[in-house]
């Protein structure tokens, strides 16, 4: 077994937190770029132009890219071979969160209570985590903070197996149509297929931790995921629901075996604000 002491996570995962608001994604400002170059819409070049500047306003005033800094979502894959000691992991989680958001200046958007009592909890915590066992002595800790705008937007289907891609791409394109501009596109599209109801879902949140310009390692699916990009950006939503071809930046399926008698398909909008990073211990 090799032992970590849970406080040592704080400062990472808060450093972490605090990095990814204010710096974009370095791939994410380079497809900005390139997008921008090749956008024909002048209006849509005017705004990608704006979300150029202001990652570059925000990296050099260490202010963050949005105003919405989001909930703080973790994916953690805990090695078995691993022993937490001195604490425990989703207690030192929210510390980090609460740290991250305080000292960051990063706004606190959590409420307590979604429907009765929606009072701020005043640290942005708690945060959501979701953890697997996998093998090996490894701790890896995805970090993903979500603004609720492009959130809002997500949708989940429960499709008949007949439905089959046909129905899927209906059930991308309708979320996409339906949501115009409130997402704040250009948009990373994250997908998940199969598995049961809340799979899915996860699916297609965890889709959204994969590299902006990677393909999905099997032909079929990065087909798919290519064609509905296509697709998604014949639909002239544009940047910021305004027009233009830049719609969406990537999109990313992944799935999970299911039942003989589902097909559960669940979207996950992403905004242009997109922010994650990955700490291995
Ligand atoms: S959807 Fe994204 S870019 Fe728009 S306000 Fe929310 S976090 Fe910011």
């Amino acid at each position: 077994m090799r032992n970590i002491e849970v406080n040592s996570l704080v400062t990472p995962i808060k450093e972490a937190l605090i990095r990814v608001n204010i710096d974009i994604n370095p791939s994410l400002l380079s497809k900005l770029k390139s997008t921008e170059k090749s956008e024909t819409n002048p209006l849509s070049q005017e705004i990608l132009k704006t979300l150029i500047d202001n990652a570059e306003i925000a990296e050099s005033n260490r202010i963050p890219l949005c105003q919405d800094t989001g909930s703080a979502i973790f994916f953690i894959e805990l090695g078995q071979e691993i022993c937490l000691i001195n604490g425990d992991l989703t207690t030192t989680i929210n510390k980090a969160v609460a740290e991250a958001y305080s000292d960051g200046y990063l706004r606190k958007s959590i409420v307590t209570d979604p429907l009765f009592r929606r009072n701020n909890t005043l640290n942005n915590t708690p945060a959501i985590i979701h953890t697997e066992i996998v093998k090996g002595d490894k701790l890896t800790i995805h970090l993903m903070p979500k603004g609720a705008g492009s959130e809002n937007m997500s949708r989940l289907f429960m499709l008949k197996p007949a439905d089959g891609v046909k129905g899927l791409k209906n059930c991308v394109l309708e979320t996409i149509v339906k949501a115009g501009g409130n997402p704040c596109p250009p948009l990373i599209v994250g997908i998940g297929v199969g598995g049961n109801f809340e799979t899915t879902a996860l699916l297609a949140k965890k889709a959204l931790l994969r590299d902006l310009d990677d393909h999905h390692p099997e032909p079929m699916y990065s087909e798919l995921e290519q064609s509905l990009l296509e697709e998604i950006n014949c639909l002239n939503i544009g940047p910021m629901g305004l027009g233009g071809k830049t719609t969406a930046l990537a999109v990313k399926i992944e799935y999970f075996p299911c039942h003989i008698a589902s097909l559960p398909v669940a979207i996950n909008l992403q905004c242009h604000s997109f922010r994650h990073a990955t700490i291995v211990f």
